[in-house]
């Protein structure tokens, strides 16, 4: 029998920036999808990436006296090492510079452009670097494009190939109205798309004469593809590409930023109804961090890399701590200084001193697999995305009532070979074997761990799973 097929994905990394805090939540949030649809069996496709076109890039090579393709390919392999660094599962590493790629864009495209959904016509605008984007004088704030307020934005007029986004305004509403659609959720930003696009939308500008490190239009080769345009397009390409992957489009989920909502839950939509493909069954949208109380930015250099992340906790302390910190669907406060409380207290303190106190008591026992009845609810808060609920459940359910377990019946009190000692310690054994089972998703290696200490002939631990952090 075919197994369920399960495609998700990460939005395609800019690569202009470095990873950090916000590209890791993403991405880590996806590899716990991406992992636990494969605990159960299903035949799993997690594509992240690069985003590798636009004006940005070429000036950002130039900067650095290297050809945009140079730049890229210096660049991308940090993003991929850091993926890798932190465990993260993904199937395939899209680059939107591959040419097979840009040979599906192209085709993506003419089929918009034979539909009648492209024409010409002059744009005039306020554009942002910052972004690559127009903004019309109402989006602007205080004259300043909202998310770049130190830098100008000019005004610019250019002869563009503009894309009908308006013909598919009523279409679009109907399909976000409809209840049984995941276009756009958690429910907020359903209304919030909602509103905005019956407040009216205007056709989007989808060609640039001027910059040249993008696609080529294929009618009109003097203009590239804008880059949103090219960059959306991945989530399908990779499946048209890749030998075997077809059947994997639509994709299930799309997990993405509140920053990139509009252009994935209708700019996105409308280009698949004109290109008459089919729409990815769910938009995810996570909100955004705050460092200690403020923004991330470089300038106040409070921004959090990876690297800086895996040092300090490790791979599995760094995925339980992004995991566990905030609920993903509203904005959230974080911080070197909170990780380090919560590491010490929950795996340091918590499961890291049970494991090694349940494996020594237990020295010489040999003990084997439990079946494990699955538990509904932490099932529900995982498919849910409430990782810090599905976790804190974990927690209570196994690991706290083990402790309260152990020291209750005191079993070191007990005679080696009583009954009641090993009635004992086979209950905490197989409570902590049932929290593995749970953890595999988030904490893969420590999960293993667990299994391997405590199935079989069971060993003392040689070192701490999670020495505590001054
Ligand atoms: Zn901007």
């Amino acid at each position: 029998m075919d197994k369920k097929k399960f495609y998700i994905t990460t939005p395609i990394y800019y690569i202009n920036d470095v990873p950090h805090i916000g590209h890791t939540c993403t991405t880590v949030a996806a590899d716990i999808v991406a992992r636990y649809h494969r605990q159960k069996a299903e035949e799993v496709f997690f594509l992240t990436g690069t985003d590798e076109h636009g004006e940005k890039v070429a000036e950002a090579a130039a900067k650095e006296g290297l050809s945009p393709k140079d730049f890229c390919d210096r660049i991308a392999p940090r993003f991929e090492e850091a993926w890798k660094g932190l465990n993260i599962s993904f199937d395939y590493f899209i680059r939107t510079t591959d040419p097979r790629h840009e040979k599906v864009v192209q085709e993506f495209i003419q089929r918009i452009y034979d539909r009648g959904d492209i024409y010409k016509d002059r744009y005039e605008g306020w554009y942002c670097t910052g972004c690559e984007r127009f903004y019309t004088e109402s989006e602007l704030v205080d004259g300043k494009c909202p998310l770049h307020p130190n830098l100008p934005v000019e005004r610019k007029s250019e002869e563009n190939w503009f894309f009908k986004l308006s013909k598919y305004q009523t279409k679009l509403i109907e399909l976000l109205e409809d209840p049984n659609t995941n276009y756009a959720f958690p429910e907020s930003k359903r209304s919030e798309i909602l509103a905005k696009l019956k407040s009216g939308i205007k056709d989007l500008s989808i060609s640039r004469e001027k910059v040249k490190w993008g696609i080529p239009v294929p009618w009109d080769p003097e203009h590239t593809i804008y880059v949103w345009f090219d960059a959306l397009i991945n989530y399908y390409s990779a499946t048209q590409f890749l030998s075997g992957k077809e059947d994997f489009w639509p994709a299930d989920f799309h997990l993405i930023a509140k920053d990139i909502l509009w252009f994935h839950t209708v700019i996105w939509q409308a280009m698949l109804l004109s290109a008459g493909a089919a729409l990815p069954k769910a938009v995810y949208t996570h909100s955004f961090y705050m460092i200690d109380g403020q923004k991330m930015s470089k300038s106040l250099g409070n921004v959090i890399s990876p690297q800086q992340l895996v040092d300090l906790f490790g791979v599995d302390g760094t995925r339980f701590l992004i995991a566990r910190s905030f609920p993903f669907d509203g904005d959230s406060d974080v911080g070197i200084g909170k990780f380090k409380e919560r590491y010490n207290a929950d795996l340091a303190n918590n499961l890291g001193n049970l494991v090694s106190r349940v494996a020594k008591l237990s020295e010489g026992v040999v003990h084997s697999a439990p079946e494990i009845k699955e538990n509904e609810e932490i099932r529900e808060y995982i498919e849910n995305f409430r990782f810090d609920e599905a976790l804190n459940t974990v927690f209570k359910k196994y690991i706290d009532q083990t402790n309260d377990l152990l020291n209750k019946s005191e079993p070191w009190k007990l005679p080696k070979e009583s009954q009641e000692r090993q009635g004992v310690l086979g209950k905490c054994i197989n409570n902590l074997l049932a929290a593995a089972n749970y953890l595999t998703a988030f904490m893969p290696e420590t999960a293993e761990k667990i299994e391997k200490v405590f199935v079989g002939a069971i060993k003392p631990l040689d070192k701490p799973l999670f020495p505590r952090i001054a």
